[in-house]
């Protein structure tokens, strides 16, 4: 096997922490690898946000994370402030930043792909050398040095008469940032906790995290495509929390925001058994029955009096929970029946989608076995960056900036190191 050049720094996967780590390491001129198996860098990152990258948010807290070690995420987050890490990509990177609903960061252009152009523009021509189509195989360490087994993998187009070659990177630092096993179709995948355990780490359980929920009962299909603000009370450990956002029922079950943040709360809890979802959070149920007790006289049937104000699919999936037909004629009691069915709609069995629908995950390497700059506990040099940790955020911003926050932290730590 082919042994290659010794490098300053080895940094597998591009994804949103090895980009920033790069960044950060190019900017001193520290010769670096940037190695990645896809054919092009920030794939994932690409995908953030349904395209416009919601980078991070006004309100950081450890609140929003599940994590095996607040205390630890407390103290990586006193150590690298926000405005640190947000300042290094609009000062050095360009990517000026608006601020929407709920604190949500994105980039001014509210466009995922200024932000990859930025990171690619900034690591062009720099003391970062970028390796695409390169998977890391293995990683042993030996005598202070990290040996890093690679090796190339074809384009798409060169599928038939690619050969394949195999090599050895050699780093005196190594940071891990590969991700978690979230979109495998994008590069989610286990690798990552392969290498860092036989680096001698452990990895806690590995769960989906902000992930659309598959619904037992009742069916849910014909409602497939209804989106609309409802409102869901939950309650974990004897602590109530309501979540109030936009719910998308899908042929499977139920997806968008609130399912989203649903799959924070009980993402270290697996399966739910039942949730009462208010698709009505507007209007308390004596406002919606008086409010169609009003035109119960003018209308023959509950078509009549429901159709003008409630989506025709929902009417008819509650009208059918109830066994009452649209062309039914009205009645106090049916309206009754159908208000307290439409402000209570009983979701059972709900199961979180798997990795390929998940966008992070719980679990992976302990916060307790690295310091709050990244580094190993097990090994000096080394670096754990991004989702290979156990730390999983809320949905709004909080995956990325632990991505951004952990490789940016990691590469001055390396800075420091090199330079004393
Ligand atoms: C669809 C979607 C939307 C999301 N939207 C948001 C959002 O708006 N805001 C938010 O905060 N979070 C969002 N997230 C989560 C966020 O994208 C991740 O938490 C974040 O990208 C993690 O960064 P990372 O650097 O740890 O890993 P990644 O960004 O996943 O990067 C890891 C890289 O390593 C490469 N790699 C893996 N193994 C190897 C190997 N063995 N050899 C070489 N290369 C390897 C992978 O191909 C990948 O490019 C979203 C996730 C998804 C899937």
């Amino acid at each position: 096997m082919i042994e290659g050049e010794l490098y300053d720094v080895a940094i597998i996967g591009a994804g949103a922490s090895g980009l920033i780590s790069a960044s950060v390491l190019a900017e001193k001129n520290i010769k670096t690898v940037l190695i990645e198996k896809n054919s092009k860098m920030g794939r994932k990152l690409l995908s953030t946000g349904a395209g416009k990258a919601n980078l991070s948010n006004t309100n950081i807290s450890t609140d929003f994370y599940l994590c095996d070690d607040k205390r630890k995420l407390q103290e990586i987050f006193k150590k690298t402030p926000s405005e640190e890490v947000l300042n290094f990509l609009r000062y050095k990177l360009g990517v000026f930043t608006v601020v929407k609903e709920r604190g949500k960061i994105y980039p001014l252009s509210e466009k995922s792909e200024n932000v990859s152009f930025a990171f690619e523009n900034f690591l062009k021509n720099s003391s970062v050398s970028v390796k695409l189509l390169t998977l890391i195989t293995s990683v042993h360490y030996n005598k202070n040095i990290f040996e890093i087994k690679a090796k190339t993998l074809p384009h798409h187009f060169e599928k038939n008469d690619f050969v394949e070659k195999e090599f050895i990177i050699r780093a005196r630092n190594l940071v891990i940032s590969t991700g978690g096993p979230s979109y495998p179709k994008i590069g989610g995948t286990y690798s990552g906790f392969d290498i860092a355990k036989t680096l001698g780490h452990s990895i806690n359980e590995i769960k989906p995290l902000i992930t659309p929920f598959e619904v037992e009962s009742p069916n849910l299909s014909l409602l497939d495509g209804i989106r609309r603000n409802a409102r869901v009370v939950i309650s974990i450990k004897g602590k109530q929390t309501i979540i109030e956002d936009e719910v998308l029922f899908t042929d499977y079950g139920i997806s968008g925001p609130l399912a989203l943040d649903l799959s924070f709360y009980y993402g270290r809890e697996g399966e739910i058994n039942s949730i009462f979802l208010d698709l009505y959070p507007e209007l308390s149920d004596n406002e919606l029955i008086s409010f169609f007790n009003k035109r119960i006289d003018g209308s023959k049937s509950f078509k009549d009096l429901l159709f003008p104000s409630v989506e025709f699919r929902l009417a008819e999936f509650i009208l059918k929970k109830l066994s009452i037909k649209v062309d039914d004629k009205t009645d106090i009691k049916g309206i009754e029946r159908f208000v307290s069915e439409i402000k209570n709609l009983k979701l059972e069995g709900l199961t979180p989608c798997r990795f390929d629908m998940a966008m992070s995950k719980t679990g992976g390497v302990p916060l307790d076995e690295i310091d709050e700059s990244f580094e190993s506990k097990k090994i000096k040099n080394l670096f754990i960056t991004g989702e290979l940790l156990d730390s999983g955020g809320k949905s709004g911003g909080y995956n990325l900036h632990f991505a951004f926050t952990s490789g940016y932290a990691s590469a001055k730590k390396i800075i420091e190191r090199i330079y004393g």
